[in-house]
């Protein structure tokens, strides 16, 4: 509804509300796109729609109260507060907001109805809380913000800070935004509420209909550029936003100073973490596609199983911010020679020795998520076993500091702060088993604060007093099974069984009679008993003001312990990478600014140790000269896609950083990586099966450059025989003939045609994957080797495949016919022969 039109239905209906009921829809009207749980005592109710929502999604039973003046009932659900969590988590999970609104005035101290605020409002984007997170992935949410010519955005983990800004401008800027989405794979996009149109327009896979992320329209004010300046400026507490790289990048910037101020007003707190802003820079970065990274099972396989990709093979990581980092550099390997050596120079010299290897991996066992345990200091929601955790994280880091003495490489260093006044602090302060709860006291250690170690002694002496009360009132009275207990509800008593109810002295006031017993109270243990309760609340309300203090003391010193935690996951990835290496025999890459490729006896990654068989490895020589293109044949079944792709995945892994599963390997800097393989359709987008083939195709040629690796496994067969076959020649020649596009390139074919190109540029060279025939059956060797191969022996990969006998001997039939140049399948009298266009008239047709 238009928002006068609601407003102006607001208020007749507000007449005929209860105040509470009033003050609920002043506040729902603030937030109308979320699920409002409204806290009444120790429920978080939900009233009207969202009740009816929280209902079904939550699987809690929907009921009703009369709360308007006409007595119509309204619909409600509740759940209690301190069960919350579970729920605000499955929520979340099911892409919803959720607004949290508290009692914030003691109810007891109130006059008339308790005032109420929202404090924070969850979204998927910006969750911190752990059911939600996945320790192994970054959880972005995402702003967007475009000009005629320019497209921008900007992308924030609100659980580790890390802050990513990208501006791209010309024809193909909305398609590098595209590609950032793809990488960053954000919960939640906020964007300007004008350009939600155009968006759609510019980005149809992320806003129709799309399941991968909510959208959060916001004001178009809160991404000026002014405003957003000034913001960034406040939280990154400098003069001047130079320092980041981003000056120019006026609409990046406008994208991160709303995406900021979004992140502000929900979750209400402060976000010390968030310390800076990087520009992702494509260019520094190897570049894959969506298809790419589907096709290359880098982090998930194409069913969308994720145990046996890249990233699983290699995932020996130990902690969180480890196993982040892994992924981003699989994702994203690096571009930039000198980082590369650094990062091989870093694992050469861990694998040099297990024994340290096998000492760090033990410290780094023992090490929480630092980034994340950060996140909720500075926003306020860690409790103290987070600081606990945060406490034995920072111990650990002289150890692995000393750990790491002896190694040259800059990167396995963790300089010399290593943030000691935090552990004094958090040492000196929290207990060494301290609930999760503010409420329960026993947080604070003793000897940290005067005043509450007076009071914890008033607490135990009278405490101690009231026990030596009982053995003094048994003497007194002579009862010797009466009890001095504590309860909730009525405090201290003095318990005292009916069989003795005679002997009860006079000044006892009785308080409760039970079945078997009576309650007592004396004025003496009424004075104690307040002495000890008084004692204990303040207790309570002081150890949560000071471990709040201390809370925020660490979170002022975000930066450097963010500082610290990035060192260790990088160090995490290298000491995995080394693992990796040691334990399926990697060596180490020679990475060059040549165009060449030349892998000896190389293995596919995965492959290798997901089967009982053995690997055959094979070897690859590619460079911008003589072998700029293989075309490989070979049978069905016989390793031509396992060979493809597992020089695709060596490439990747030695530009992350990593050793790879070959006997030696020389990397010339791969720009991009293009997959082009197997048949898939994306009817959801309207795409037949071919149409994806040929948009990837195009894709290719369009953006391919001679540092680029262009796998082909198969172009053009979706279609006809001969429009595929003339497709993929013209395909081939274009990459060997076009200058800008003369990419190294790996072409898997079934068309043997393809192999006379061997004859016509010098760029090409034939290989082909081996089989030997025994009988009718054939034996794969997955060797590749020079030449070409003389058949596809695609129908007897049919037979292995339980096709009818029936149906196998008549395509046997069918093509010793075709081979002979005879087709009359349906055996009528119909002449015999083949009609024009047989393989070899196409072939002479070509040459
Ligand atoms: P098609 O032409 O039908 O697509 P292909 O030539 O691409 O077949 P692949 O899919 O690469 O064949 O390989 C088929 C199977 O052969 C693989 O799943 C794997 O089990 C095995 N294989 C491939 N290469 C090797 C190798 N080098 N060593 C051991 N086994 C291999």
């Amino acid at each position: 509804l238009p928002t006068i039109h609601r407003a102006l239905l607001w208020l007749t209906t507000m007449e005929e509300l209860t105040p509470m009921m009033r003050q609920y829809h002043q506040i729902k009207l603030e937030h109308p796109d979320t699920i409002l749980f409204f806290r009444l005592g120790d429920f978080y109710e939900m009233f009207y729609e969202d009740a009816v929502t929280g209902s079904r999604e939550l699987e809690i039973t929907l009921t009703s109260r009369n709360t308007d003046k006409k007595g119509k009932p309204i619909p409600m659900c509740g759940l209690p507060y301190h069960a919350a969590n579970g729920y605000l988590v499955k929520l979340l999970r099911k892409g919803f907001k959720v607004a949290i609104c508290e009692q914030v005035e003691d109810p007891r101290k109130a006059k008339g109805i308790v005032k109420r605020e929202v404090t924070r409002i969850l979204t998927p984007g910006t969750a911190i809380e752990e059911g939600v997170l996945d320790s192994k992935e970054n959880n972005y949410i995402a702003s967007l913000v475009n000009e005629e010519n320019s497209s921008a955005a900007s992308f924030l983990d609100v659980s580790t800070g890390e802050f990513w800004v990208a501006e791209y401008s010309g024809e193909d800027a909305c398609e590098k935004i595209e590609h950032e989405l793809f990488q960053f794979q954000p919960k939640e996009i906020v964007f300007p509420e004008s350009e939600s149109e155009d968006l759609e327009k510019r980005f149809p896979n992320w806003f129709e209909n799309s399941p991968l992320s909510i959208k959060t329209p916001q004001a178009d004010w809160t991404f000026n550029l002014d405003f957003s300046r000034r913001i960034l400026l406040q939280q990154f507490k400098v003069s001047t936003l130079e320092g980041f790289g981003v000056n120019g990048y006026s609409n990046a910037l406008a994208a991160a100073g709303g995406l900021l101020n979004y992140v502000k007003q929900t979750q209400k707190t402060e976000l010390d973490h968030i310390t800076g802003l990087n520009l992702v820079e494509q260019s520094r970065f190897l570049r894959m596609d969506e298809a790419t990274v589907r096709n290359l099972e880098l982090v998930q396989g194409v069913d969308g199983n994720r145990k046996w990709t890249l990233l699983s093979t290699v995932d020996y990581s130990r902690t969180g911010m480890g196993a982040r980092l892994l992924r981003r550099w699989i994702l994203r390997p690096s571009l930039d020679l000198v980082e590369i050596d650094q990062r091989l120079d870093a694992v050469e010299e861990l694998i040099g020795s297990v024994v340290k290897m096998n000492r760090l991996g033990k410290i780094l066992d023992a090490m929480y998520d630092v980034e994340r345990l950060l996140s909720r200091v500075t926003m306020e929601t860690a409790n103290p076993r987070d600081l606990l955790s945060l406490r034995e994280s920072i111990r650990l880091l002289p150890d692995l500091a000393g750990e790491l003495e002896e190694y040259k490489s800059p990167l396995l260093r963790l300089g010399t702060d290593l943030l000691s006044d935090v552990l004094e602090l958090l040492d000196s302060s929290i207990n060494d088993d301290p609930p999760v709860v503010l409420t329960d006291g026993r947080i604070i250690r003793k000897g940290f604060n005067a005043d509450l170690d007076k009071l914890r002694e008033i607490s135990t002496s009278g405490k101690s007093y009231i026990a030596q009360l009982e053995a003094k009132e048994r003497k007194a009275t002579g009862i010797h099974s009466m009890k001095v207990k504590y309860n909730r509800v009525f405090g201290y008593f003095i318990e005292v069984t009916k069989t003795h109810l005679d002997s009860v002295p006079e000044h006892y006031m009785r308080k409760q009679t039970l079945a078997g017993s009576e309650r007592y109270i004396t004025p003496e243990l009424k004075e104690y008993e307040e002495k000890v309760l008084g004692a204990e609340e303040s207790i309570v309300e002081l150890e949560k003001e000071l471990f709040i203090g201390v809370r925020s003391t660490v979170a002022r010193e975000a930066q450097r312990i963010q500082r610290i935690a990035r060192l260790v996951a990088c160090l995490d990835v290298l000491l995995t990478f080394a693992e990796v290496a040691q334990r399926h025999h990697y060596v180490r890459p020679r990475l060059t600014r040549s165009l060449n490729l030349k892998i000896v006896r190389g293995r596919h990654p995965v492959l290798e140790l997901q089967s009982d068989e053995p690997f055959i490895p094979n070897d690859l020589e590619c460079d911008a000269a003589s072998h700029q293109m293989m075309i490989l044949t070979g049978p069905n079944m016989g390793g031509k896609s396992t060979y493809l792709r597992q020089n695709a995945l060596i490439v990747v892994l030695a530009q992350a950083g990593s050793f790879v599963p070959a006997d030696e390997a020389e990397i010339g800097l791969v720009d991009r990586i293009y997959t082009r393989v197997g048949a898939s359709d994306n009817l959801a987008r309207g795409q037949s099966t071919f149409m994806v083939e040929m948009v990837e195709t195009a894709r290719i040629l369009n953006t391919a450059t001679p540092a680029s690796l262009v796998l082909l496994d198969e172009v053009g067969r979706g279609t006809a025989t001969f429009d595929g076959l003339s497709i993929a020649w013209s395909v081939a020649e274009y990459l060997l003939k076009e200058d800008s596009k003369k990419a190294r390139t790996l072409f898997a074919t079934h068309y043997q045609e393809l192999t006379k190109l061997e004859e016509i540029y010098d760029g090409v060279q034939n290989y082909c994957v081996t089989v030997r025939e025994s009988g009718k059956k054939i034996i794969f060797f997955h060797r590749v080797m020079p030449g070409v191969a003389n058949k596809s022996y695609g129908i007897e990969v049919a037979r292995l495949a339980g096709v009818p006998y029936p149906v196998i001997e008549r395509a046997r039939e069918i093509l010793k016919r075709l081979e002979r140049k005879q087709l009359n399948l349906t055996g009528s009298k119909r002449s015999s022969t083949v009609p024009d266009g047989s393989f070899e008239d196409v072939q002479k047709g070509l040459f």
